[in-house]
């Protein structure tokens, strides 16, 4: 049996997570639920990054310790993701007993291998993003993810990671491996990147109080983000399925995610992620979604209008998104009315009719994954969208057939024949659907696996 070890990003507990963060949720779902369905023993990892300066912050802010601030933050994210049938096998949250014991483990033995000094650091900070800004990355003097923000200058003592040490290696690597980034622009900005000269970064904080302690020298916290990265081996090394097969993550995260956790890796002695699938943005009628500027839906919001695989599917319609794109509800509308009500719906109302009045009895044949070869190489490469092309194509089609036979003017072997064949394309689409649309697959599935097929509610009611 093969193995599968999908990660998404952990959502940073400053604020319950909104509908920009859904898409790669949702996306990493559909692959983890595909490869449940080839048999795969699959793992499938999100949760919760808690520690650092931000969270400190807005606790403060409500006059409460910081772990009750993330425990009501982490709760509200779990509903959110599971409003959306986001099938985790592990929430993992960053003050996990079992992840704090492993973050320092894991600081002993890179600092084994002469990876951690300490040193004085002086320069400039982003506080939103948690991190150090390099000259070089300024867009007009401000972070680039944050323009409206003034980074902070700091000055402190910290510990560092050698991971000038890593340049060589990191370079060949990525150089080598098309598949450990992408998609492949993604691959080339990166190695532009190290090929510039890769600094030493510093992994510890003398002034944030809310972190894991430096184990031999607890006055320091560990560094956010050394800290987050390690909940995919947290879990990878406890179940035994490290390495991850693929780690899903914006674009944002992209340098921490194919630069800094390598170097980390190799320096402790594991096993690199295979992937890195990296993801743009999505924005919501042309503004980017954001706290600040207060255009925040959480996913609930969505489900509620558009039900949860109206909304899964919208999602996954934008494939591995490799550019940002906008979206607004008038669009997702337009998307649910066409493919889901007139589409999918449509045509499982029209056949358990006149299944259901010409009394027929259908045995179900033997549908299995193999039988999709092209299906099953679009799901292995993250081709979502074209993977619900494909089944988007046997609905087109079944349509088509039902227009060309005009079942309701037969009768007798010829009606039979003519339901049989459209019986099994239905059987063949709720299979395939089950990675994307898993309630629809398994209404589709009770409805039609026979021997009678019956009538029912609709499954997409259009919206006006
Ligand atoms: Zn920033």
């Amino acid at each position: 049996m093969n193995k599968f070890y999908i990660t998404t990003a952990i959502d940073y507990t400053n604020d319950v997570i909104h509908i920009g963060h859904a898409y790669q949720k949702i996306l990493s779902d559909a692959l983890a639920r595909y490869h449940r369905l080839i048999g795969d023993k699959t793992y499938f990892l999100t949760g919760t990054d808690e520690h650092g300066q931000k969270v400190e912050k807005a606790a403060k802010a409500e006059g409460i310790e910081p772990k009750a601030f993330t425990d009501r933050i982490a709760a509200a994210d779990q509903a959110e993701w599971d409003t959306l049938n986001i099938s985790y096998d592990r929430f993992i949250r960053t003050t996990d007993e079992d992840h704090k014991k492993f973050v320092q483990e894991f600081w002993l033995k890179v600092k084994s291998a002469g990876d951690i000094y300490p040193e004085k650091y002086e320069g400039l900070y982003c506080e939103s993003c948690e991190s150090y800004l390099d000259e070089s990355e300024l867009i007009n003097g401000k972070c680039p993810f944050h323009p409206t923000k003034e980074p902070q200058k700091i000055q402190e003592e910290n510990y560092f990671f050698r991971l000038s040490k890593y340049q060589e290696f990191l370079e060949k690597y990525i150089e080598e491996n098309k598949d450990f980034v992408i998609p492949e622009n993604k691959r080339k900005e990166i190695l532009t990147f190290v090929k510039s000269g890769l600094k030493d970064f510093s992994i510890s904080r003398q002034n944030v109080k809310w972190g894991i302690p430096v184990p031999d020298d607890p006055k320091h916290t560990i560094y956010v983000w050394f800290d987050a990265l390690l909940n995919y081996l947290t879990y990878g090394v406890e179940k035994n399925c490290w390495p991850a097969d693929v780690h899903v993550l914006g674009k944002d995260n992209l340098r921490f995610h194919s630069v800094y956790w390598p170097a980390m890796l190799k320096s402790a002695g594991y096993e690199l992620p295979k992937t890195v699938f990296v993801h743009d943005f999505i924005s919501l009628n042309g503004q980017k979604i954001s706290k600040s500027l207060g255009n925040i839906i959480r996913p609930k919001e969505l489900v509620d209008q558009f039900g949860i695989d109206g909304v899964r599917y919208f999602f996954l319609r934008f494939g591995p998104l490799a550019s940002d794109i906008d979206i607004s509800f008038d669009r997702i509308k337009e998307v649910y009315n066409s493919d889901l009500a007139n589409g999918l719906g449509n045509l499982v109302a029209r056949v358990s009719k006149l299944c259901q009045n010409s009394k027929l009895e259908f045995v179900a044949p033997e549908i299995t994954i193999e039988n999709f070869p092209e299906y099953n190489k679009l799901l292995e490469n993250f081709q979502v969208n074209t993977a619900l092309d494909f089944v988007w194509e046997i609905i087109s089609q079944a349509d088509k057939y039902i227009e060309n036979h005009r079942p309701w003017e037969l009768s007798g072997n010829d009606l039979k024949e003519v339901l049989t064949k459209l019986v099994e394309e239905i059987r063949k689409i709720s299979l395939l659907l089950n990675p994307f649309l898993p309630e629809t697959a398994k209404k589709i599935e009770q409805q039609f696996k026979g021997p009678k097929v019956k009538s029912e509610l609709s499954l997409f009611p259009r919206l006006s």
